[in-house]
């Protein structure tokens, strides 16, 4: 056993020379794949944490060894100081020592807050007779306050600065973002890089006031979104897909159609407690930039209204998404028109948001994703080329949905029969899947049981593509 240890002791000594300690990025195949497990299991934080790693194994050097014993002195000599603050960062935040002077010049006997906790409370609470608990507490309540100061801008000329460095946040996570698949890339992009990123500052500051930065961001978006998928969106197409997916998009929202929704459902849902707290202290209750906001958000359209739930941001957003969905469908003829009212069904984007998993059948591979959002938001899927079937096929690619030589068609239409048969024998109803001596092969028996008596029925299945030239017509009314 000893010699077995040593063995092993002096060949992971020996393994520092080797190539055996590869740099994170060439070792990106491993991560890509533990970044992509973590996705198909939902730890969509764990995922976006090894995304944005820099950490790699460190080459076993000299420089190692000296970093490590820098990081881990001798406890017999003297410790060496913290680095000094880098001078660059200008994020206001307050110590330990700020929040204990801060808490005692509380006069004895102050008033309590709303909740009725008296700062005499926490005074004691943290005072040295507390122990190690009042530590804790004062640590989770400096920990609370540089949050809430590093979270969002006070004043206005900060807010620029701010969504510039979200957008950079976003470039940043492009390249990264392409080494995974792109079913699973997307879902990290609209779960956790895009809107997520930027909504606490939205519902915070006036970025409408920022239109130069709010633009920069969007425009960040739709080249990781067009990156990601690899499909090329024009004006319209780029609308669509910053929709809600139950609004026919891919939910990879705009800062620009949110930031005014998010602010002003906010400021409605603090409002009163607002009003309470200045209210005692005699400033007055008014909040800024809420005017101000209210008159951006009239100007929009002149249907823009005033919901009846003005803390609720989906009530504010409704109205805007309503206004944008109904300018893309005026823009639209034919089969774009049909497009965009099948892509607003609610079951039609329910493809979207399935989490990404190869053990359920969820995870599409990069090709089918890129078809599958193309025919959704209307883009160019191939170049216009005649089709073994002798049609044209256009670069709208529909052809291949109606197309007797494509040869997905009839795998997907058995696809479609095994999921109603299955439903059915879940149910306990007893069904055949085309059953012999019978002249359609998509056709059902039900065994039916009425009053004792086993009475078997037939139903055929059959999905009309709306986006068929000859249904078009029907579809577009
Ligand atoms: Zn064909």
């Amino acid at each position: 056993m000893t010699s077995k240890v040593k063995s092993n002791i002096m060949s992971s000594v020996n393994s520092h020379d080797d190539e055996l300690y590869v740099s994170r990025r060439s070792g990106s195949r491993s991560i890509k794949k533990i970044i992509e497990t973590k996705v198909f299991e939902g730890d969509f934080r764990g995922a976006v944490r090894l995304l944005m790693s820099d950490d790699s194994f460190a080459p076993g050097d000299a420089d190692t060894l000296a970093s490590l014993k820098l990081k881990h002195p001798d406890p017999s000599r003297p410790l060496s100081f913290p680095p000094e603050p880098d001078p660059s960062i200008t994020v206001l935040s307050v110590t330990v020592e700020d929040v204990l002077s801060a808490l005692a010049s509380f006069y004895s006997g102050s008033a309590a807050g709303l909740d009725g906790i008296r700062p005499g409370h926490l005074k004691e609470l943290v005072s040295v007779s507390a122990g190690e608990n009042g530590r804790r507490l004062v640590g989770c309540l400096t920990r609370l306050a540089n949050f809430l100061l590093s979270g969002s801008p006070i004043f206005l000329s900060a807010v620029p600065e701010a969504i510039t460095s979200r957008t950079q946040l976003l470039l940043s996570a492009q390249e990264r973002l392409k080494d995974l698949s792109a079913h699973v890339a997307i879902i990290l992009l609209r779960m956790c890089f895009a809107l997520p990123k930027i909504t606490y500052l939205m519902r915070t500051t006036p970025t409408w006031l920022c239109p130069e930065e709010v633009s920069s961001f969007d425009n960040a978006l739709k080249l990781v979104v067009q990156s990601v998928l690899n499909v090329s969106l024009d004006g319209p197409q780029w609308r669509q897909a910053a929709l809600p997916i139950r609004c026919g998009g891919l939910g990879v929202r705009c800062a620009r159609d949110v930031g005014l929704p998010a602010f002003l459902a906010s400021a409605h849902g603090v409002a009163n407690l607002v009003t309470v707290l200045l209210g005692t202290n005699g400033d007055g209750g008014s909040m800024p930039f809420v005017s101000d906001a209210v008159s951006a958000w009239l100007s929009l359209s002149s249907d823009a209204a005033i919901p009846e739930s003005k803390h609720v941001q989906r009530a504010w957003d409704d109205i805007g998404v309503k206004l944008l969905q109904e300018h893309l469908l005026g823009g639209a003829v034919g089969v774009d028109k049909a497009r965009l009212r099948a892509v607003s069904q609610p079951e039609s984007g329910a493809w979207l948001q399935a989490i990404p998993s190869p053990h359920l059948g969820t995870l599409l591979d990069d090709d089918s994703l890129r078809v599958a959002v193309a025919l959704r938001l209307g883009c160019k899927v191939c170049e216009p080329h005649i089709c073994t079937c002798g049609s044209m096929v256009e670069a709208d690619g529909h052809h291949a949905l109606s197309c007797r030589r494509c040869t997905g068609r009839f795998p997907r239409h058995h696809a479609l029969n095994d999921i109603i048969r299955r439903a059915l024998v879940s149910a306990n109803i007893p069904c055949v899947l085309e059953p012999p001596g019978l002249s359609r092969s998509d056709e059902f028996v039900i065994l039916k049981v009425t009053k004792g008596l086993v009475k078997p029925f037939f139903f055929t299945v059959g999905v009309p593509f709306i986006l068929l030239r000859s249904r078009s017509p029907t579809t577009d009314i």
